[in-house]
């Protein structure tokens, strides 16, 4: 299988990255928090696949309701006007479940779909309030808002753009809310305050009758796991409202109880206009992504949409029943199945746990909310000296963390970012635990 997977199988980031010589890791089954590869080695999957195996591994409730379906009905797409029962549900539920009028729901197969979806409903919605020149958007540096060209774009790293002509020429981005590294020191009113003026003056230097949306990840995942200060979120929005511009939350990593509530708006008690999710939703059983549209928003497209032209928008698999019969499975396992209040009690000890790991020579920050963590790696603590890059400190103790039986993702060659799924246990919080600190230890001998 590792031969053929390197003959056949194209893995762009890491084909033509040393990953010739090493081969995949073929992963053949998994249960619980575990996951066995080809070769018979058990790891404790830290990361619940990409941030998306929310309920764990081997629900045998799911896999009946995705054989019931595909035998009642594989497919019905949601482009046009036919609809089926799952997706249809699935939205209704949606609807209960999303903070505020966040009531309509647009099903996508994952989530750069989502999130390309998010802007050009952004666009219509602007094209037929007759103000078309609204059309430049506003994202993080170091966010990640997905893979297609549009994604990537408003993805502020480097690597996403680099001989892609990327940015596009409408995407513009603002610092990071970013406490450990903020240049004035790590008060929180200050990153707050600063991320509020840079918002204004990026809008003021645009235009605001040229500014559609701002969109953030309520907390930066890929980036660097960047917990922004408790009330960013809320200030960023309300500066939204007042510049006349949307504000899109990416939701797609902190949707579904991965900092604790349902979604991390929630938390913040705020409505975005428009949220985008995946990953949780089907908690990587079946693809599948959403974009929820407020409810004005929602009704200038609609009322604008029946009187002029149609929205062109669609997917073959939107709202593909299969994979919202999942989601609506999966949404249960989160309320009645208790996976959300097991997630909150498990969180406790993973923040008591990863607490001790800040005391660790190499660790320079651990930050966290809910179950998603992230832990900085520095040479000198005081300094918050970066190590070198060239060392790729973090993707080395990644390698050496699955030798160890623990999985975890390596982001910007410095920071290990952890989010375990939500039906971890007290028990498996602690094993997660002694084996990252036993990969730290390994690396400083
Ligand atoms: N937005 C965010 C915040 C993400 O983390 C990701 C994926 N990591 C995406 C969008 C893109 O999702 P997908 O990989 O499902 O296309």
């Amino acid at each position: 299988l590792i031969e053929l997977d390197r003959e056949h199988l194209v893995h762009p980031v890491i084909s033509w990255r040393g990953h010739e010589e090493t081969g995949a890791t073929v992963l053949e089954k998994a249960q619980g928090v575990f996951v066995t590869d080809s070769a018979g080695h058990e790891s404790l999957d830290a990361f619940a696949g990409l941030w998306c195996v929310n309920v764990g591994y081997g629900h045998e409730s799911i896999v009946e309701v995705a054989a019931e379906q595909m035998r009642r009905l594989p497919y019905a797409t949601g482009y046009f006007h036919f609809s089926s029962e799952p997706a249809i549900r699935l939205a209704t539920r949606l609807a209960e479940l999303a903070p505020g009028d966040l009531n309509h729901a647009f099903f996508t197969l994952g989530g750069s779909d989502a999130v390309d979806s998010a802007v050009k409903l952004v666009r219509a919605y602007y094209n037929f309030t007759d103000q078309p020149e609204k059309k430049h958007f506003i994202s993080l540096k170091r966010g990640y808002h997905g893979s297609s060209s549009v994604g990537s774009g408003l993805t502020a790293l480097p690597v996403f753009h680099e001989g892609f002509d990327l940015p596009l020429p409408w995407q513009h981005y603002i610092s990071s809310p970013y406490p450990y590294r903020h240049p004035e020191g790590e008060d929180p009113e200050r990153v707050i305050r600063d991320s509020v003026a840079e918002l204004e003056s990026k809008v003021a230097e645009l235009g605001a009758d040229k500014v559609a949306a701002f969109i953030a990840e309520p907390i930066q995942g890929s980036g660097g796991v960047i917990v922004p200060p408790t009330g960013w979120l809320k200030a960023m929005r309300d500066a939204c409202h007042r510049l006349d511009i949307l504000f899109i939350a990416d939701e797609v990593i902190t949707g579904f109880g991965r900092t604790g509530p349902m979604f991390a708006c929630e938390g913040e008690e705020i409505t975005p206009d428009i949220m985008t999710l995946a990953k949780g939703l089907t908690a990587g059983y079946s693809p599948m992504g959403a974009v929820l549209l407020s409810e004005p928003f929602y009704r200038t497209i609609a009322d604008n949409a029946k009187a002029n032209a149609p929205v062109g928008h669609g997917f073959t698999y939107s709202g593909h029943p299969v994979s919202a019969a999942v989601g609506l499975e999966v949404l249960r396992l989160y309320t009645e199945g208790g996976i959300l209040a097991n997630g909150q009690r498990s969180a406790e000890r993973f923040s008591q746990r990863l607490g001790e790991l800040a005391e660790h020579p190499l660790v320079g920050d651990v930050r966290s909310r809910g179950l998603l963590a992230g832990i900085e790696l520095v040479t000198d603590k005081t300094e918050k000296t970066k190590p070198p890059q060239e060392l790729g400190i973090a993707k080395h103790l990644a390698k050496h963390g699955y030798a160890n039986g623990v999985i975890f993702r390596a982001f910007a060659d410095d920071v290990i970012g952890l989010a375990p799924p939500l039906s971890i246990t007290l028990d498996e919080v602690d094993l997660m635990a002694e084996r990252l600190t036993k990969t730290l230890n390994d690396i400083l001998d």
